[in-house]
Formats: structure tokens, C-alpha cells, sequence
């Protein structure tokens, strides 16, 4: 019989897929690391796992702890998971302006959702960052992962994520792009692939137009999961040679395109990540190697990036797609 255990035993090990028609006319092979195969449907389920782990070995997390964290998204489905199968409660932060889908995934997997308002300071007792300080001091056993901080976040990429590219390709990467939110994913796997390449391995990260990262302001964007308006510990400002900036429309456009022509239904912060990697390619030869790695699927985004209407009010679609169907074509 073959058999896992538990789902969170087959965290990692995500496939590579080649892009096809949405590389066409690019003669540098592409490959996408496709992280929705995760249980938690999620790159984060890898750092989930990890920083659990070496919270218990360092003592931080004790049995029947809490895990807290202000998250309302992938890291939260993570730490839901992991915290199920080893007996842990959980506690999120989230503000209210998350929608009520992104909370109730959160809940179904048995923890607990507290909602902070949105539209208060940061240094308002009542705000989202200040909540979830009080509640890890007020809860006996509460521990708090802060993945934008936690060093085990780009660990898991240098120990998982970047040894599964490199045996993936055979060593023939020659490019790694990435998006950039805490910077745990490209700083860890980017570490990995430069000390393994003898620094041959070119690491690009993907950012939206806005973002610190890209050399914004952290002017607001919609794409979700990446970009910010502050430097995290997390992220290794020497590790990227390139940074490409994207707007919204151009990773919403890509990020359609992937579930109608490569069947990959994933979220927009995969579109703009996929949208720089076909970008940089354009450069490149038939010896190069490009991976892309795409954080999660595509679900929890059918009411935006998906929705015609949603797309058209941002002007990311002419107005008369709006609302349309088949019917109204015919
Ligand atoms: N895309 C999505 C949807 C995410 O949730 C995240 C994590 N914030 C990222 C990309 C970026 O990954 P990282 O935090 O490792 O930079």
C-alpha cells in the first residue's frame, strides 16, 4: 500500500511544467514550479512547516500551545494545517476589509478568526498589528511565528525549495524568478541556487509597480501577496541581479491567460510573476533555463482577477466586457 500519514507530509516537492503558448516565440525553455500541489494549496505551507518545527525544538511552542498570527491567507492555511495535525490551537488577525471567503477557510480548518477595523492607525489598540501583540501576551502557551521576521521563512526555500529546482533541472537553471512579499521565498531559494551554481544562477525578482522593492513608494496596487511598503528582515536586499516591475493589468492579463491557455488556474501574484519571467526570457537563448515559481491557486480569486465586472471597474477590461455572456454575443 502506498500511503502518506498525514497530508502535511507531502508539503514540497511541487512539479515543473513548461509554459507553452504563453512562451511562444521565446526560444529560452521556461518552467513554472507550480506550489498549488502543496496540501495547503500554497508555497506557505513549506515555511508553515518549518517554523512550527524549530518553535517546538527551541521550546517556543509547547504541546497544546497557540499558534497567533496576523494573517488572512496562505500562511494562515499553512499554520491551520500543520497546528490540526499536531494539536495545536490557532488564533488570526485579520482586517475587516478580508472577505468573509478567506476567513471561513481559515475557520474550517478549526481556527479561530478575530477581525480587527480596518480604517484605524497602526497604533490604535484596536489595529490589526497591536490585536495580535495583545493576544500572544493575554493567551498562556501563545507563540507567534511573524513570518515577515522569522529566519526558518527563507530557511525552508535554502533547505527545500531551492536542492528541488536544482535536482528538477539537473543543474541546468540558469535563471530563477520570483515575486518578493515577506522575501522568504527568493532569499532562501536564490541563496541555495547561487552557492550550488558557484553564483552562475541569475535570481530576478518580479514586484508590482508601487512596491519598495521595485524602488516605489508602496503606492497601493491589487495584485495580492507581494509588494510592500516596508523592508522586512526576511528579504536579502543583495540576492536579486534584477528586479522587473509589473503593473496590475499586465499580471491580471497574464494571470487569466494561464488558466485559459495552460490550464494552471492560479492567483494574480502568479501572473506577475510569470509575466517578468516571459519578459526576462525574450533576452535569452535556446541554452537557457528559466523557472518561475508560482505561489498558489487560483480559488480564492474568482471574485476578483476572474470576475469581468470586478476586472472592467478597474478599467483592466474595456467596459462593454462587463457583464456579458455568451447570450449577450450571440
Ligand atoms: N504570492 C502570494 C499569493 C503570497 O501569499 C506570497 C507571500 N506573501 C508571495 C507571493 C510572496 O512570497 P514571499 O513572502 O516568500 O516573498
Amino acid at each position: 500500500m502506498e500511503y502518506v500519514e498525514h497530508v502535511t507530509d507531502l508539503v514540497g516537492n511541487t512539479p515543473l511544467v513548461k509554459l507553452g503558448s504563453l512562451a511562444e516565440g521565446v526560444s529560452a525553455t521556461v518552467l513554472a514550479k507550480v506550489e498549488y500541489f502543496n496540501p495547503g494549496g500554497s508555497v506557505k505551507d513549506r515555511i508553515a512547516l518549518r517554523m512550527v518545527e524549530a518553535a517546538e525544538a527551541s521550546g517556543e511552542l509547547r504541546p497544546g500551545g497557540t499558534i497567533v498570527e496576523p494573517t488572512s491567507g496562505n500562511t494562515g492555511v499553512g499554520l491551520a494545517m500543520i497546528a490540526q495535525r499536531k494539536g495545536y490551537k490557532c488564533v488570526f488577525v485579520c482586517p475587516d476589509k478580508v472577505s468573509e471567503d478567506k476567513r471561513n477557510t481559515l475557520k474550517a480548518y478549526g481556527a479561530e478568526v478575530v477581525v480587527c477595523p480596518t480604517a484605524v492607525a497602526p497604533e490604535h489598540p484596536n489595529s490589526y498589528y497591536n490585536v495580535s501583540d495583545r493576544l500572544v501576551k493575554e493567551i498562556e502557551g501563545a507563540w507567534k511565528p511573524d513570518q515577515y521576521s522569522n529566519p526558518q521563512n527563507p530557511e525552508s526555500h535554502y533547505q527545500q525549495t531551492g536542492p528541488e529546482i536544482w535536482k528538477q533541472t539537473d543543474g541546468r537553471i540558469t535563471h530563477f524568478v520570483a515575486g518578493v512579499g515577506t522575501g522568504g521565498t527568493i532569499s532562501g531559494t536564490g541563496r541555495y541556487l547561487k552557492e550550488v551554481s558557484e553564483g552562475r544562477v541569475k535570481i530576478i525578482g518580479a514586484d508590482p509597480e508601487g512596491s519598495v522593492y521595485s524602488g516605489g513608494t508602496g503606492r497601493p496596487y491589487l495584485v495580492e501577496g507581494v509588494g510592500e511598503d516596508f523592508w522586512p528582515s526576511t528579504y536579502d536586499r543583495e540576492i536579486a541581479d534584477q528586479i522587473i516591475a509589473i503593473s496590475d493589468a499586465e499580471s491580471f492579463e497574464v494571470t487569466r491567460r494561464l488558466a485559459r491557455e495552460e490550464g494552471m488556474l492560479v492567483g494574480g501574484s502568479c501572473g506577475m510573476a510569470a509575466a517578468a519571467a516571459i519578459k526576462l526570457a525574450r533576452g535569452l537563448g535556446p541554452d537557457d533555463v528559466v523557472v518561475v515559481l508560482l505561489p498558489d491557486g487560483g480559488r480564492g480569486y474568482l471574485s476578483k482577477v476572474f470576475n469581468d465586472d470586478w476586472m472592467a471597474s478597474y478599467g483592466f477590461l474595456p467596459p462593454e466586457h462587463s457583464g456579458a455572456t455568451v447570450g449577450d454575443v450571440l
